[in-house]
C-alpha cells in the first residue's frame, strides 16, 4: 500500500492519503507504545524501531507518521497530568487525534532554550504570540505541542513551558482555520507527504488545562525527556531509507547490463553494496541496543546520539551509492533512487543535526 505509491506521492508533493493514516491507525501503529491502560499496545521501544525502520523503507513519510504520535505521548505520559493522560492518550493511540510538533522558530532551532514565542496568561488560559518554522504535518493535524516562553523575564530554557494546543485540522483550500494562526507551505526537497510550514500567532488561545503537567517552566525539561525515544526513532527511521536504497541499488544491479554482464558481477559495483548491506547492519544493531537500554530504563543519551548521528550518514551514503551504482538514470527524477537521495538528506539535520549528536557524545566522552 505504501512502497509502490510513495514515489508518485513525492514526485507530485503530495500529502499522504488519509485512507492509509486510517489504515495505519486501524493497524495500532499510533499506539505502539503507548501503555495497554491508555488504549496503546503497550510494546517496547525496540518494537518501535521495527516498526519505524520498515515503513520508512516503504517512505519515510509514513515512517515519520507514528513519530509524531510516539513523541507527543511521551511527552504526556512523562510529563503531563493523570487528567491529560486520559483525556489525549487514547485518542493518540487510535489515531483520532494526529499531533503536530511546534518547537522551532526563524531563528532558534539547534539552540531551542533561546526561542523568543510568548505565552501570556489570561482570565480564559493562554495566549500565544510568536513565529515558528519547519512544523512538519502542521496544517492536518489536530493538536500542537508547542514550546513557548511563559517567563518574559527569561531568555534561556528556564522559563519555557509546553502546551497541548488545539487547533481545527485544515483542508487544502483552507490549510489553517483555527482564529489566531496563519501558516505558510516550506517547498521542500525531499521528505514529503505531510508538508512542512511555518507558523505566525497572534493572541492565539490556549485552554487553561491544556499546559502541559499544569505548571510553568517545565516545558525544556520535559522535552528533554523525550530526545533519547526521538533520536533513537529518527535512527530507526534512517535505517529504513538506508535499506531502500540497497533495495533498489541491488535490483538495478541484477537487472543492468554493461559489457555483457549485469553490473552486479563487477566488484567494484558489489563491493559498493556490501559496503552498504555492513553498514547498515552496524548502525541497525546500534539502534537496536539504544531501544533495549531505554526498554530497561538506562541512561541511553549517548547510544541513542550515536544511533542518530551513524544512522543519518549510513542512509545518505547508502544512498550516494545507490545513485552512483544508477549510473546516469540515478539523476532523473523518474527512478527511486532520486527520491530516497533527497529522503536520506533531511537526516542529519532534523532530530539534532549531525553537528549536535556529536557535541553530545564529545561531552559524555569528556564527562
Ligand atoms: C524537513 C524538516 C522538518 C522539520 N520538522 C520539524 C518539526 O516538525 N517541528 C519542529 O519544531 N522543528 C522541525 N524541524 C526543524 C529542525 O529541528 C531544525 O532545522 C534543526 O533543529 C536545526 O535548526 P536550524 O535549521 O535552525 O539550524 P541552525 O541551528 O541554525 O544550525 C545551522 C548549522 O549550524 C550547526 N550548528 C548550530 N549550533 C552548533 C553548535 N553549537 N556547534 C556546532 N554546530 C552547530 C548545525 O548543526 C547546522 O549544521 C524540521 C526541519 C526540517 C528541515
Amino acid at each position: 500500500r505504501v512502497e509502490p505509491n510513495a514515489h508518485e506521492w513525492h514526485l507530485k508533493d503530495e500529502l499522504i492519503p488519509m485512507e492509509i493514516i486510517e489504515e495505519l491507525a486501524e493497524m495500532g501503529v499510533f499506539g505502539l507504545t503507548i501503555p495497554e491502560e491508555f488504549g496503546g499496545f503497550g510494546l517496547s521501544k525496540a518494537s518501535m524501531v521495527v516498526v519505524s525502520e520498515e515503513l520508512s523503507r516503504g517512505y519515510i513519510g509514513v515512517g515519520s507518521l507514528g513519530t509524531r504520535s510516539e513523541i507527543a505521548a511521551e511527552l504526556i505520559i512523562c510529563g503531563g497530568t493523570d487528567e491529560q493522560k486520559q483525556a489525549w492518550l487514547p485518542k493518540l493511540a487510535s489515531g483520532e487525534i494526529l499531533p503536530t510538533a511546534v518547537f522551532t522558530e526563524p531563528n532558534t532551532g539547534s539552540d531551542l532554550g533561546s526561542l523568543r514565542t510568548r505565552a501570556v496568561k489570561t482570565d480564559e488560559g493562554w495566549e500565544i504570540t510568536g513565529n515558528k518554522t519547519w512544523i512538519t504535518h502542521a496544517a492536518r493535524t489536530h493538536v500542537m505541542t508547542l514550546l513557548a516562553r511563559t517567563d518574559p523575564d527569561t531568555t534561556d530554557h528556564r522559563g519555557l513551558s509546553m502546551f497541548l494546543a488545539e487547533k481545527t485540522p485544515g483542508t487544502d483550500d483552507n490549510p489553517f482555520p483555527t482564529p489566531g494562526m496563519t501558516g505558510g507551505e516550506i517547498e521542500v526537497l525531499g521528505y514529503r507527504g505531510m508538508k512542512e510550514y511555518e507558523l505566525g500567532f497572534d493572541g492565539f488561545k490556549v485552554k487553561e488545562e491544556n499546559l502541559l503537567g499544569g505548571e510553568t517552566g517545565q516545558g525544556f525539561k520535559q522535552l528533554m525527556q523525550t530526545f533519547e525515544s526521538a533520536r533513537i526513532q529518527t535512527a530507526a527511521r534512517a535505517i529504513g531509507v538506508a535499506q531502500a536504497a540497497l533495495d533498489v541499488a541491488m535490483q538495478y544491479a541484477i537487472d543492468r547490463k554493461q559489457f555483457g554482464k549485469s553490473l552486479i558481477e563487477f566488484p567494484r559495483v558489489s563491493g559498493k553494496l556490501a559496503m552498504m548491506a555492513v553498514e547498515i547492519m552496524i548502525a541497525r544493531q546500534l539502534t537496536y541496543y539504544s531501544a533495549w537500554q531505554k526498554d530497561h530504563d538506562k541512561r541511553c543519551d549517548l547510544e541513542a546520539g550515536m544511533a542518530k548521528l551513524l544512522g543519518a550518514r549510513v542512509a545518505w551514503a547508502a544512498a550516494d551509492n545507490g545513485l552512483q551504482i544508477h549510473g546516469g538514470n540515478g539523476f532523473a527524477l523518474e527512478y527511486k533512487i532520486s527520491r530516497i537521495l533527497c529522503d536520506a538528506r533531511i537526516l542529519n539535520i532534523f532530530e539534532g543535526a549531525a553537528e549536535i549528536q556529536a557535541q553530545v557524545i564529545a561531552r559524555r566522552l569528556l564527562g
